[in-house]
């Protein structure tokens, strides 16, 4: 299988990184792709990718993380950030422009202590978007791309700033159940990534049976989104190794065989990201 959006970058597994990996692949996940929020844990994404096989980095600035920007803090103006994503994406084994994307969610808990969803907030995450996906059409990568709660917003951007190159190389990473979405997805050739969620998200469990399989990822989004039923046990953190609850649920849901469903995605996971060469 492959779990193409798993954030081993995170302090949460800083501890005990090598034991989360060996057993994801004991469970049967083969390859990896660990997507950076912001410059700091990008870095630490390509770390994690350098020194071993099958694990892949992406780098980029989520919406979230934009906030930051919105200070008037000199050292992290938009260009500098931009130019450091830029340069990120020369390292060795960076498969993906990612996570980028538009987040109108307020969020409970952020680190950011006068978070604000407004205007001015919003069209700089447009623009900082927009700038993202200008390298990867640049430096012929794939996007990874974060919604909350932006359908409409997000739609507009891709719409002005698509080109075909990103088709086939493109995924909407823990996809919301949306009818506008998922029609882009299919006419644009987008993947769909789905997560542990769907396992108690109603709504998604309907909308997996309208999304074809040949556009079908699996996501963990660790340390996020433990799948049922550890998540009712709250064996938190969520892990890769979690990726075949994720498999299975599609499976049962979808009636087809479990096998059938973890070598189309990882086919899909493999034309995604460029890898298809890579395949044993
Ligand atoms: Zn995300
Ligand atoms: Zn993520």
């Amino acid at each position: 299988m492959f779990d193409t959006h798993c954030h081993l970058n995170f302090k949460r597994f800083k501890k005990n990184l090598d034991e989360v990996i060996k057993k994801s692949i004991l469970s049967g996940v083969e390859y990896f792709v660990v997507p950076g929020t912001d410059i700091k844990t990008s870095k630490k994404a390509v770390e994690v990718a350098s020194k071993r096989n099958n694990i892949y980095a992406a780098v980029g600035v989520h919406p979230h993380h934009v906030y930051k920007l919105k200070s008037k803090n000199k050292e992290e103006t938009v260009d500098v950030v931009i130019d450091q994503v830029n340069e990120l994406l020369r390292s060795d084994k960076v498969v993906a422009v990612g996570e980028v994307g538009l987040d109108k969610h307020i969020y409970v808990e952020t680190v950011y202590k006068t978070y604000r969803v407004d205007n001015v907030f919003i069209s700089l995450q447009k623009q900082v978007l927009i700038k993202q996906i200008k390298l990867a059409i640049e430096h012929s990568k794939s996007l990874i791309l974060h919604n909350r709660e932006a359908v409409d917003e997000l739609l507009e951007v891709l719409n002005n700033n698509w080109t075909s190159q990103l088709s086939n190389k493109t995924v909407f990473h823990c996809c919301e159940p949306d009818k506008k979405l998922l029609e882009f997805a299919k006419q644009h050739s987008i993947f769909i990534g789905v997560d542990g969620d769907i396992t108690y998200d109603k709504v998604k469990q309907d909308f997996i049976k309208s999304v074809p399989l040949n556009l079908l990822v699996l996501e963990t989004d660790s340390p996020y989104l433990l799948p049922e039923p550890l998540r009712s046990k709250r064996l938190y953190p969520n892990t890769p190794a979690n990726l075949n609850i994720v498999a299975k649920y599609i499976a049962k849901t979808l009636g087809e065989k479990l096998s059938y469903i973890q070598k189309q995605t990882l086919e899909n996971g493999l034309r995604l990201f460029n890898l298809e060469s890579y395949k044993g």
